[in-house]
């Protein structure tokens, strides 16, 4: 069972590419220059991807400067 859900809320990114900086192995930047975490499903306006470990995702998470990179272990927001 996959412990961890990253959210991307794309609506709110700025763009800064903090979080590919931060974590190239799951983020990059769009051909809308807006993030994008690879391999992820489109929610909504959203993006999200299961991971078994966070990684470098959590520091992404951190750096993000509007923190629209949201992160969930089961049903709990961790961040
Ligand atoms: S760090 Fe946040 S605001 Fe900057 S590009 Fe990534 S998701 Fe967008």
């Amino acid at each position: 069972m996959t412990r961890f859900k990253v959210e991307l809320v794309r609506a709110e990114c700025t763009a800064c590419e903090m979080c590919v900086e931060s974590c190239p192995d799951y983020f990059e930047m769009a051909d809308d220059e807006l993030s994008h975490i690879k391999g992820s499903q489109k929610v909504g306006d959203n993006e999200e991807l299961e991971v078994d470990t966070l990684g470098c995702v959590k520091d992404a998470a951190d750096a993000c400067p509007v923190a629209c990179i949201h992160l969930y272990e089961g049903a709990n927001k961790i961040t």
